[in-house]
C-alpha cells in the first residue's frame, strides 16, 4: 500500500507491531509521528512499542527458533528466503516510495538502492543449504569434525539513513544462518521495517521467525532488547556512542554483537589518475544520500600538481546538484533526514570556517520556496584543510566535502590513516604498483581502486578500529549468526583409568 494522503487529518497509518505472526496493538508503546523531512510535517502515524512488546516479541522468536525453523532443513530455508526476495523485487518501487518519504532520501537514489536490494536475498538464500563445517584429520583413534549452529534468537536495530539496506544486510545472513530475528528500525524511519513484515506474511514464513518492533532506542525498545536475556544476539548498525552504550547496557548478559558503525573515509586523488573518472566518484560519494551514509569519502585527499582544477571542479559540480523535494524525479539530492541532523551540519560549517578551512561552494541552509520548511542543505565544499580540523576528524554526516592536499605516497597513506575510523576508502591512479601498495596500507575495511562504493551481496563490508565488528555481506556475514560446535569422536571407546599407577 502506498500511502497518498496529504495533512494531518489524513496520515499514513501502521497501527500495529508484527510479533509472532500477527499484526497486534502495542502493549506498552504507543503511536510516533514519523515527520516528512522535505516538510518537516509528519507524514505518517506508526505503532512503536515498548518493553512487554519487546518480551512478546522475544518469546515468538524464541518459540519459532526452538521450532518449525529449527527443524526446517537449509534447502526450506532457501526457498521461503527466495520466495521473500520475489515479493520484495516486485514491491521495490512501492518500497523506493516509502524510504523516500520516510527518510528524504531523493527518490531516483531511493529506487536504484532498493531496487537492489532481492539480489542480497537471493544471494543468501543460496547460501541456507551450504552451512557445514571441516573434518579435521587427527589420528585413527578420533574422528573430529565441526559444525555450524544458529546463533538463536537476533536483535536487530538499524539505523534511519538507509533503512532497508542496513535491514537487508542483517535479515538476509540471519535467516540463511537458521536465526530468528525481532527488528527495531530506527524511530525517525519506521514505515519501512513495518512493510518488511508485510512482505514476511506474504512469504509464508512460519510466526516469530521475523518479527517487527518499532521504537526508541534508549530507555525504549533498543535498549531493552540490548539487555534482555532471551537475546541471542544484538547486530547494530548505527553511531560509534550508541555502539558503547549497547555494550555497557548488554554486557551482563554476554550475548554476542555485531557493529557497523561509522566512517570518515580519504578518498585520495593521486596526480596519474584519470582525473575525470576520479571526479566523477569523488563528487558523488561527497553528496550521495545527502552526505549521510558511512561509506562516503568525506575527506578528499588530493595530490598538489591537481589540486586547484579539483578544488575548481567541486566547486562547479555542487552548484550542478538538483536539490529538490525527494519524489520529484529531478531532485539529485533531498534534504536531511531530521531537523537535529541539519543543525549538527550546521554547526560543523561553523566549525570548518573558524577552523580556517577555505568554504568554496554552499554552506547554507536552504529556505526559499518548497523547500522552506524542510531540512534541506547547500552541497558544501571546504579546500585547504588539515587532518587535525574537526572538519577532517570528526563524522559529519551531511553533504560537506573535505579537500586535504597532499604530497606523494607517504603523506597520503599518513592522512588516509590518521583517524579513529577505518570503514572504507578509495584511491584513484593508473600506475598498478602503487595502488597495490597504497591499497595495502590502508587501514579499511574496504578499499576501492579506481572505483567507488562498489558494494555487493557478496563483498564483505564491515569497519577496522572504531568503525565496527564484524563483517556484514559476504560468506563472511555468517559469521554473525553462527557458533561452531567442535565434535570429537573416538573410533575405539577407549578411555585409561588415570588414577591406576
Ligand atoms: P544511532 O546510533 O543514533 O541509532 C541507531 C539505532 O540505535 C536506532 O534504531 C536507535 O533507536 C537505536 N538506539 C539508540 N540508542 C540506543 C540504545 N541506548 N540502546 C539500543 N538501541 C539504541 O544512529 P543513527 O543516527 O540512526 O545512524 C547514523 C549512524 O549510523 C552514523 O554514525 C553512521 O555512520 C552509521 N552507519 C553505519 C553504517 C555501516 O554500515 N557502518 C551504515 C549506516 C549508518
Amino acid at each position: 500500500m502506498i500511502p497518498t494522503s496529504r495533512g494531518a487529518a489524513s496520515l499514513a497509518r501502521y497501527e500495529h507491531l508484527y510479533i509472532g505472526g500477527q499484526w497486534v496493538a502495542p502493549q506498552d508503546g504507543g503511536q510516533i509521528e514519523s515527520i516528512d523531512p522535505s516538510t518537516g510535517k509528519p507524514w505518517a502515524l506508526v505503532a512503536y512499542g515498548g518493553k512487554r512488546d519487546v518480551d512478546r516479541a522475544v518469546a515468538a522468536a524464541r518459540e519459532a527458533f526452538n521450532g518449525p525453523w529449527r527443524k526446517m532443513p537449509g534447502w526450506e530455508r532457501a526457498a521461503l528466503l527466495r520466495r521473500l526476495a520475489e515479493i520484495y523485487q516486485r514491491r521495490a518501487p512501492e518500497l523506493a516510495i516509502l524510504e523516500s518519504r520516510d527518510s528524504g532520501r531523493a527518490l531516483r537514489e531511493a529506487r536504484a538502492d532498493v531496487g537492489a536490494h532481492h539480489n542480497w536475498y537471493f544471494w543468501f538464500a543460496s547460501l541456507c543449504d551450504k552451512i557445514w563445517g571441516r573434518t579435521i584429520p587427527m589420528d585413527d583413534s578420533v574422528h573430529v569434525f565441526t559444525s555450524r549452529e544458529p546463533l538463536g534468537v537476533v536483535g536487530a536495530i538499524t539505523p534511519w539513513n538507509a533503512p532497508l539496506l542496513t535491514t537487508t544486510w542483517k535479515l538476509g545472513p540471519a535467516l540463511a544462518s537458521g536465526c530468528t530475528v525481532v527488528l527495531k528500525p530506527a524511530e525517525l524511519t519506521p514505515v519501512t521495517a513495518l512493510e518488511l513484515g508485510r512482505i514476511i506474511e506474504e512469504a509464508g514464513f512460519p510466526p516469530g521467525v521475523v518479527n517487527v518492533v518499532p521504537g526508541y532506542g534508549k530507555d525504549g525498545a533498543g535498549e531493552h532488547l540490548v539487555s534482555h536475556p532471551g537475546v541471542d544476539k544484538i547486530a547494530f548498525t548505527g553511531e560509534g556512542d550508541t555502539a558503547r552504550a549497547i555494550l555497557k547496557t548488554g554486557a551482563h548478559t554476554l550475548k554476542r554483537f555485531s557493529f557497523e558503525l561509522g566512517g570518515k573515509a580519504p578518498h585520495i586523488l593521486f596526480a596519474d589518475a584519470d582525473i575525470e573518472q576520479a571526479l566523477n566518484a569523488a563528487t558523488s560519494s561527497a553528496w550521495a544520500v545527502c552526505g549521510q551514509s558511512c561509506a562516503l569519502g568525506s575527506r578528499v585527499l588530493v595530490e598538489r600538481p591537481i589540486y586547484d582544477r579539483v578544488v575548481d571542479e567541486f566547486a562547479l559540480r555542487a552548484a550542478s546538484v538538483r536539490v529538490g523535494m525527494p519524489l520529484d524525479e529531478a531532485t539529485h539530492m533531498g534534504p536531511q533526514a531530521s531537523d537535529e541532523q541539519l543543525k549538527k551540519t550546521l554547526s560543523y560549517i561553523e566549525i570548518g570556517r573558524a577552523e580556517g578551512a577555505e568554504l568554496v561552494a554552499g554552506g547554507r541552509r536552504i529556505e526559499h520556496g518548497d523547500m522552506a520548511q524542510g531540512y534541506f542543505v547547500e552541497p558544501t565544499v571546504f579546500a585547504g584543510a588539515r587532518n587535525d580540523m574537526r572538519l577532517a576528524r570528526e563524522e559529519i554526516f551531511g553533504p560537506v566535502a573535505t579537500i586535504i592536499p597532499f604530497d606523494g605516497e607517504a603523506e597520503a597513506v599518513a592522512i588516509a590513516n590518521d583517524t579513529s575510523y577505518g570503514l572504507t576508502a578509495g584511491l584513484w591512479s593508473r600506475d598498478v604498483g602503487r595502488a597495490h601498495r597504497v591499497a595495502a596500507q590502508i587501514r579499511a575495511g574496504i578499499v576501492w581502486v579506481n572505483t567507488y562504493r562498489y558494494i555487493r551481496w557478496s563483498t564483505p563490508y564491515g569497519g577496522f578500529k572504531s568503525s565496527g565488528w564484524g563483517r556484514e555481506n559476504g560468506i563472511e556475514a555468517l559469521d554473525n549468526y553462527l557458533e561452531t560446535r567442535t565434535t570429537v569422536i573416538s573410533t575405539t571407546g577407549q578411555f585409561p583409568n588415570p588414577y591406576i599407577n
